[in-house]
């Protein structure tokens, strides 16, 4: 009988990915994916470690898998956790057996095989091999209609608040002949709807031009969302674009390719030229304005969300007062809001976290709740017109209506009898609630 595997992915889309190209490796290595951890008799743990509690999560939840089933799985630590801590889980976790770095996807059959050979405890935090290329089976993405794309792995820019570039290296970029080849497949698949996905998208910047030289922009990135886009793939996203690399012509490239979806997820994280200094983003609040404002003033209408975190070492009345005025100026579509928490081995570990928690939790809750208010503004705006919506499923609120997304990235629950799953049809809108938006279909 075959082996089974289970994979439990935490965290972001980069981890999503992972989590599909290990279960692809996997399954041709001769595995079968289990539905569950008690049918598995290896379970892996696709780990975040963005945060400390997010950290403890998991060996909170590697605790629960050994209780859980009697067949008493082999234990795998993937991703983040996994590359940062090494050796040092086994102290915390010695039921553990495998510790699978960012990097190691493609290697987790031949560390089981070590294991069944009599090995105690394997460990691989070890670079890609040379020739390993993103190969997703269709069978593992995560929805048969929206696949996410890897174009760049790991972080060069070192925020001070940040462990990212700790735990997954330096960037590394795919040739475009790479991605571009992938979504042919992908639309050739069925596809309708594909992320271009990376800590920061935007600091593109592959080895060789392979795959770019017919695409004109003005940086890597602009000419690869115009070879992207050249595929016919129906609706292309892209998420995240860092700051300092967003360049106007990503708008102009949106505003040719009718495929290049109207929505930019853009972190500025403060309003503060002297915060934004202490998290060393390497950007100005002035700067950020200049891309904000080439989004806004697009002859399409653009969808914008950001991520903020309040309450950051030093952070004084004065600084929030900026943040709480930036967004204003900003009108955000969708705003991640994070109190500041000191994240060990990071640069920011050693400031003083000297904002009492009382306080980040005043700010949090004053800039959500201004924040919950432009936005319903802009949600109210949408009432009366059309929106493209890929159909995903079953709203989670009424069995009789569909839900997808709009290509401005926003929840869209609508009735229809007839629509099938993976269409991309118009629904106008007649109803704006917080955090989603409501209609009929459009024929
Ligand atoms: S850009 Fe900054 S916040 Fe984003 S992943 Fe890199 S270090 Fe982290």
């Amino acid at each position: 009988m075959k082996s089974t595997v289970y994979i439990e992915t935490m965290g972001c889309q980069m981890n999503v990915a992972d989590s599909e190209r290990a279960a692809t490796n996997l399954r041709r290595a001769g595995y079968d994916l289990a539905t569950s951890a008690e049918a598995a008799d290896v379970v892996l743990v696709n780990t975040c470690s963005i945060r400390e509690r997010a950290e403890q999560k998991v060996y909170k939840r590697i605790r629960q898998l050994r209780g859980l089933s009697s067949r008493k799985p082999l234990i795998g630590v993937m991703g983040c956790v996994a590359q940062l801590e090494g050796e040092a889980i086994l102290a915390k976790a010695p039921d553990v057996d495998m510790i699978i770095g960012t990097r190691a996807t493609d290697r987790i059959s031949t560390l089981i095989e070590r294991l069944r050979d009599g090995e105690r405890a394997v460990i691989d935090l070890d670079e890609r091999g040379p020739g390993e290329s993103w190969d997703v089976s269709p069978v593992e993405r995560h929805s048969p209609f929206v696949a996410f794309v890897p174009i760049i792995e790991g972080c060069n820019k070192f925020c001070s608040f940040c462990i990212v570039p700790y735990s997954r290296g330096r960037e590394r970029s795919r040739t475009a002949t790479e991605i571009v080849n992938e979504v042919k497949r992908l639309r050739e698949l069925g596809f309708r709807e594909v992320h271009l996905i990376g800590q920061n998208v935007n600091s593109y910047r592959p080895r060789s031009e392979e795959g770019l030289e017919k695409s004109t922009g003005a940086t890597p990135f602009c000419r690869l969302l115009r070879a992207v886009a050249a595929t016919g793939m129906a609706r292309i996203k892209f998420t995240t674009s860092f700051p300092r690399d967003f360049h106007p012509d990503i708008v102009a490239a949106i505003e040719e390719w009718p495929n290049l979806c109207d929505w930019v997820h853009l972190p500025v994280q403060s309003g503060s030229n002297r915060i934004l200094k202490g998290m060393r983003r390497g950007h100005l609040v002035a700067d950020y304005f200049r891309s904000v404002d080439a989004i806004k003033n697009s002859k399409r209408r653009m969808s914008l969300t950001s991520d903020i975190i309040v309450g950051f070492p030093g952070e004084t009345d004065a600084d929030f007062r900026e943040t709480m005025n930036l967004v204003e100026r900003c009108q955000y579509d969708g705003l991640f809001i994070f109190k500041y928490s000191s994240r060990p081995g990071t640069p920011a570990s050693r400031f003083m976290d000297d904002v009492p928690e009382s306080l980040k939790k005043t700010r949090f809750l004053e800039l959500e709740a201004r924040q919950f208010e432009l936005q319903n503004t802009i949600y109210r705006s949408y009432i009366g017109r059309a929106v493209s919506v890929l159909v995903e499923g079953q709203s989670a609120r009424s069995e009789k209506d569909l839900t997808g997304h709009s290509t401005c990235h926003k929840v869209v629950n609508f009735q229809s009898d007839s629509t099938q799953l993976g269409e991309i049809l118009n629904v106008r809108i007649t109803e704006a609630k917080s955090y989603s938006l409501y209609g009929q279909q459009v024929n």
